[in-house]
């Protein structure tokens, strides 16, 4: 199994963002999560841990309610035995990115769209990621790296939108992350920038001024995929941390995976959508989970999720009514199941 890359270690000089202090004082130590919140000690598995570490930003627990073992965020980042168990069909690479590595940090998989591994870092662990033992050094998730993806999205006139992802591009500092958008936007064939991150979410003070100002700056059409699984996820923070994005002239949409004890009710998916919306995003895809090893007992059938979907739709106006897709490797696009 390959570690994730740790976020980057906080800079010795004055100039650390409020947001990359947050992020280094982030809870890394399970006996510490269990103590905050007020749990059982028998709670949670040390050695998967080891395999994928604990990391949760102090922002996203103060959502969390104390002395509840079955917490829907805290299910979300707490490591358990049930993930050291095998399970057929769970693998370590199911979307088969690495043959879709188009240049080193490049992923191509649709037309017209290529993604850039901005980083190998995130500010949480998902204990469900698909991305848990992704190879993040060996596939070009770094400084060099970023320079050959621009370098080969330029040669690549085919290619019309830039995505960021990563790990989470948002962890680009803002100066970094303002150069990379101005080498995209100098590409005269990139007219659209998409970021995918989780930030605005579990680290909202992550969305600062600068980064406004180097969206809202940018020539490029600019549209940010957040990633909230639960409405408990959407505090007043993030809520304004949506409205600077959307000030900034940002398209807002959200992308959930359905999870098993997190999200799976058709009232917690609507309460999302319904957060959603007022919060100014347009709740955009409701995934089915990804089978990475050691995620077995998110998954949620195809079956089961067709029926939610349905329910759901019966709730919601159809705008609030994310699209309920699966990604099948090799297939032109993500597969509509709903
Ligand atoms: S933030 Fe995204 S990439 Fe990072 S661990 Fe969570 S799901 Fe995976």
């Amino acid at each position: 199994m390959s570690p994730p890359v740790a976020p980057p270690p906080l800079a010795s000089h004055a100039r650390v963002a409020g947001w990359q202090r947050e992020l280094a004082d982030a809870v890394r130590d399970l006996p510490e999560l269990i103590r905050l919140l007020e749990l059982p000690a028998s709670l949670g598995c040390e050695p998967a841990s080891v395999d994928f570490p604990l990391l949760v930003p102090r922002a996203f627990i103060a959502r969390m309610r104390k002395a509840d073992p079955r917490d829907p965020l805290l299910l979300q980042i707490l490591p358990v035995a049930e993930e050291r168990r095998e399970t057929v069909g769970f693998t370590s690479d199911p979307l088969a990115e690495q043959t879709a590595l188009a240049a080193p940090g490049l992923v191509k998989k649709y037309a017209g769209r290529a993604l850039v591994l901005a980083t190998g870092a995130c500010a949480v662990n998902c204990r469900y990621c698909f991305r848990r033992e992704f190879p993040y050094g060996e596939s070009g998730a770094t400084r060099a790296g970023v320079e050959a993806a621009v370098a080969a999205i330029a040669a690549d006139d085919t290619i019309h939108e830039a995505i960021l992802s990563g790990g989470d591009p948002l962890l680009l500092d803002d100066d970094r992350l303002a150069r990379l958008v101005a080498s995209l936007e100098a590409i005269p064939h990139v007219r659209r920038l998409r970021i995918h991150s989780r930030l605005p979410i579990v680290l909202p003070s992550r969305v600062t001024v600068k980064l406004a100002a180097t969206l809202s700056g940018t020539r490029l059409a600019t549209v940010v995929v957040v990633h909230a699984n639960h409405p408990a996820e959407i505090d007043g923070a993030v809520v304004e941390a949506m409205a600077r994005l959307a000030a900034a002239r940002a398209i807002l949409l959200n992308q959930s995976v359905l999870l098993a004890g997190v999200n799976d009710s058709a009232a917690v998916l609507a309460a999302l959508s319904e957060r959603l919306v007022e919060s100014g995003v347009i709740p955009y895809y409701l995934h089915l989970l990804d089978r990475v090893r050691g995620t077995a007992h998110f998954e949620v059938s195809e079956p089961e999720a067709r029926r939610l979907h349905r329910e759901l739709a019966g709730m919601l106006p159809g705008y609030a009514v994310p699209r309920l897709v699966r990604e099948v490797p090799g297939e032109p696009a993500k597969t509509w199941l709903a």
